[in-house]
């Protein structure tokens, strides 16, 4: 399977971190490079295992986390229970996730997200979410066959079931929901794990682990994954 890889002159289709298509986003990372000449500031590319058969997907990068490092979910408090969780079921070499050249890996396991760009107030409009969709799309084309989505939010959640060309109707976001996929496989829906919501505990530890024991039961790991990922681990 091919991973995700840099554009192609004319081909739309391939993630690039030079892509600008979105002038809102394109505007907000330069003023955000002006104030924070040190950070990434540009569209985040997904990070994992390119033959994953899990593959995660958030809204978008936060201001000082994917954002400022580059790497998905990395560096700010929306990944600390999201590494954790992989971690325990195998899909992560480390339960954290602080920096781009940290070692972290992903066995079986990519995450990405539906709007690659910093969006003002973590808020893509919708055409930004179009307008980003043919990556999604092309990242899902490369996964091998049954693979599990796990969308986080009601953004990723409908960014998927657009890239994969169904009907919103038909699939509605609901936490811990499990649909399967016409074309094989299955999207699993979970809260974000933002911030937010985890302080609130609209979205609890157990919830999370819930649906990712679900991912790791429908790819067939689960305990002996996790232990292999631990040993690599030390
Ligand atoms: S959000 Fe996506 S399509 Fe829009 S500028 Fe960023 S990478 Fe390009």
């Amino acid at each position: 399977m091919a991973g995700i890889q840099s554009a192609q002159e004319g081909d739309l289709t391939r993630f690039s971190t030079d892509c600008a298509q979105c002038p809102r986003l394109a505007r907000h990372l330069e003023s955000v490079r002006a104030v924070h000449p040190g950070y990434h500031a540009r569209p985040v590319p997904a990070f994992g295992d390119p033959d994953a058969k899990l593959l995660i997907v958030g809204l978008a990068p936060g201001l000082h986390g994917a954002n400022r490092t580059g790497r998905p979910f990395t560096g700010d408090y929306a990944g600390v229970l999201l590494y954790r969780v992989l971690h325990q079921f195998g899909f992560a070499t480390h339960p954290e996730s602080v920096d781009r050249d940290d070692g972290l890996r992903l066995p079986g396991c990519r995450i990405t997200n539906a709007v690659k760009c910093l969006p003002p107030a973590n808020k893509p409009v919708p055409e930004e979410v179009r307008t980003c969709n043919p990556y999604l799309q092309h990242e899902l084309q490369t996964l091998p066959p049954a693979p599990v989505i796990l969308a986080l939010g009601t953004i990723a959640h409908s960014a998927v079931i657009r890239a994969s060309g169904l009907r919103q109707a038909a699939y509605p976001f609901s936490h811990g929901a499990r649909h399967d996929l016409p074309a094989g496989g299955w999207l699993l829906d979970s809260y974000h794990c933002s911030r937010y919501n985890t302080q609130t505990r609209r979205l609890t530890a157990a919830m999370f682990e819930q649906v990712v024991e679900e991912a790791a039961s429908l790819l067939g790991t689960g305990p002996s994954a996790a232990r292999s990922a631990r040993r690599e681990d030390r």
